[in-house]
């Protein structure tokens, strides 16, 4: 698999407080990352860090196959586009004027591909409007719009739905999305609520007190997540041949226990297996929600 960036082992102390305490992370290219963890828990850190606006205590991190202490990092860095905590924008410039202020920072020689950007986060018709009378769903798509000048190919995106209302989280999920499928963008994006990125995240990272906890694919989270009818019988052969004949999905797990990933009919099940002589122990129905899953990996509340 082809990673954007890969960390190492990597740590930032401030005094008295380990912010990153020996992170691994590894964004596969392609995917948007959900980057997990309670409030104080690193997220901000390990950005500021990738970004360039701050140096690891230890460790390092490639970006792009190049490592941090490369003298050519900046090159990698070109290649990225960041909203860190708030977005930075002019509140007494247009959108337009926005943009093409940051394609003079960047000391691009034209403005082609402003218009496109424009439509890209859903801003081409605010015309003369000024940025401070946009709704905060507005400025945060402008944020990101400004990070998307120069054409970058990874995006990161720190807590972008903070403090959206749901119209405003539906519409940044889609303009994520969006540039994700349509331009080929990997995305980094933060949060604290898992909720807000299980619907588009392909890959997530929880991270907690500094310490990644765990990395997962999106179809691991699913699995890890999902309902099912856990079964003990005294023959799972005689069980699996049975829900074959009910076409039913499932796993076998030992030769007395397996689960079943569908709405079963118990009576019909036991009386089908009674049939063959298997007996059934118990039957309990097992699976976690998105959140408690969350909260068991992470401990303690989620929105803490
Ligand atoms: P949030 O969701 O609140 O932004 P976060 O996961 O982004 O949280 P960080 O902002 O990375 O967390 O903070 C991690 C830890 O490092 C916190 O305990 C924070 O207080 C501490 N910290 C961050 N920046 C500094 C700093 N400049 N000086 C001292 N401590 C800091």
């Amino acid at each position: 698999m082809d990673y954007i960036l890969r960390t190492t082992a990597l740590n930032k102390h401030y005094k008295g407080c380990k912010a990153l305490h020996g992170l691994s992370m590894n964004i596969p290219k392609g995917s948007i990352y959900g980057f997990i963890g309670k409030n104080g828990a690193g997220k901000t850190t390990l950005i500021r860090l990738i970004c360039g606006l701050q140096e690891p205590t230890s460790g390092e991190y490639t970006l792009y196959g190049r490592k941090n202490t490369d003298k050519e990092i900046g090159k990698s860095r070109r290649r990225m586009g960041a909203v860190v905590e708030t977005p930075s924008i002019y509140l007494d410039m247009t959108a337009e004027d926005n943009l093409k202020q940051q394609y003079r920072i960047l000391g691009l020689p034209s403005f082609e591909g402003l218009v496109d950007i424009l439509k890209l986060v859903g801003l081409e018709d605010t015309g003369k409007k000024k940025a401070k009378h946009f709704s905060l769903g507005m400025r945060q798509r402008l944020g990101i719009g400004i990070a998307l000048v120069g054409s970058p190919d990874f995006l990161v995106l720190d807590e972008p739905v903070n403090g959206l209302d749901p119209q405003g989280i539906i519409e940044m999920r889609e303009l994520i999305s969006n540039l994700n499928r349509k331009q080929q963008i990997t995305v980094l994006v933060s949060s604290h609520i898992l909720d807000e990125l299980a619907k588009f995240a392909t890959h997530y990272g929880f991270i907690d007190q500094g310490r990644m906890v765990r990395e997962m694919s999106a179809e691991e989270l699913n699995e890890a997540c999902r309902k099912c009818i856990h079964v003990e019988v005294s023959d799972t052969k005689i069980l699996a041949h049975v829900l074959d004949g009910m076409e039913l999905e499932y796993k076998i797990l030992s030769g007395r226990d397996a689960d079943i990933y569908a709405n079963v009919n118990v009576s019909r099940l036991a009386l089908a297996l009674a049939e063959y002589g298997c007996e059934v122990f118990s039957m309990q129905e097992r699976g976690e929600s998105l959140e408690s899953y969350y909260v068991n990996l992470i401990g303690g509340a989620k929105n803490e």
